[in-house]
């Protein structure tokens, strides 16, 4: 069974009476050395850094099943999340020689992401791995670094390795004073390091899209680097400082962080050392955490 041999593809979907919906963001890969590689980078990664315990991978999107399949002959247990019920009987047959995967008919974004890992991955380190739907990358990659935490804020993942638009991979990756530097790429570096590890062309996909893909990494902190007093305030700054990316910080600011004056909002940015005129693309996240918790101090 080759799961990436185009004829074969369209067969296994005609049989099921199903093909490739655009609505679900379904962009099947057909060149088997992609998945190979992306399972490679995921669990060649996890297991330089958990090594000696069960491995879990969860996956967002299993399509046909073509990166499961890799993914299976790698970790102990996998679980894959599909909102398409049509695939799910030819899950049942793509992966039938597996009996370390679960495949859930179900919207990831819907799902108690902490019960899942409780009831399918006990005991086990966890790495989430996919090719994700490219409609909700942001919510999606949000929700793992936002919930898969415990009581005292460390995560339950180890890593993320997942393919994106490449024009996200560059948002996700970009340093302060890139021009693709925002909101994401701030809040993403409070919870981890981003890898750009390759691209992957639209030929390598049924169907093709019509932009470029990358395949990203977060390697997630056990705990942040950089230490808020609030999280929430943490965010609404980052939220502030981009709102209006054509205003200077302190402009962008007042218009979220409306209950501190905005001249004392300027005093606040100067009182850190920073230029009144500055715009939030030169703040790195250790910045973002020191002005957080000054307008935290400020109000509470
Ligand atoms: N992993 C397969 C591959 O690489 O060939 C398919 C990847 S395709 C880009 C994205 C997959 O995500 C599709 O199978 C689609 O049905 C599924 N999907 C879309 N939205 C989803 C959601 N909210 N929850 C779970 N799966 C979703």
């Amino acid at each position: 069974m080759n799961l990436c041999d185009v004829r074969f593809v369209k067969k296994l979907m005609a049989k099921y009476g199903t093909g490739t919906k655009k609505g679900f963001g379904q962009n099947f890969l057909i060149n088997p050395s992609v998945p190979e590689g992306i399972a490679e980078e995921s669990y060649s990664y996890h297991k330089s850094k958990c090594d000696n315990k069960k491995c879990g991978v969860l996956e967002i999107g299993p399509g046909i099943g073509s990166l499961t399949n890799e993914l299976c002959g790698c970790y102990d247990t996998v679980l894959a999340i599909e909102i398409d019920k049509t695939l799910i009987p030819i899950l049942d047959e793509t992966l039938s020689e597996h009996n370390n995967v679960t495949v859930i008919n179900d919207d990831f974004l819907k799902l108690d992401l902490n019960e899942l890992i409780s009831k399918y991955f006990d005991g086990s380190s966890i790495s989430v791995c996919a090719n994700l739907p490219y409609y909700i990358t942001t919510p999606i990659i949000m929700k793992l670094l936002e919930s898969a935490r415990d009581e005292n804020g460390k995560s339950k993942l180890c890593s993320i390795t997942v393919m994106v638009q490449k024009e996200v991979a560059s948002r996700l990756c970009a340093n302060e004073t890139d021009k693709d530097y925002g909101a994401i790429t701030a809040s993403i570096n409070y919870y981890g390091r981003v890898t750009h590890l390759f691209d992957v062309g639209p030929e390598n996909f049924l169907p093709a899209p019509k932009v470029t893909s990358s395949v990203i990494r977060i390697e997630l902190y056990d705990e942040p680097i950089y230490k808020t007093k609030s999280e929430k305030m943490l965010f609404k700054v980052i939220e502030g400082a981009f709102a209006q990316r054509r205003k200077t910080m302190v402009n962008s600011l007042s218009s979220v962080i409306t209950n501190i004056p905005k001249s004392r909002i300027g005093e606040i940015i100067e009182k850190l050392g920073f230029d009144i005129n500055i715009r939030g693309e030169r703040l790195s996240i250790k910045d973002f955490c020191a002005l957080a918790d000054e307008f935290y101090g400020e109000i509470n």
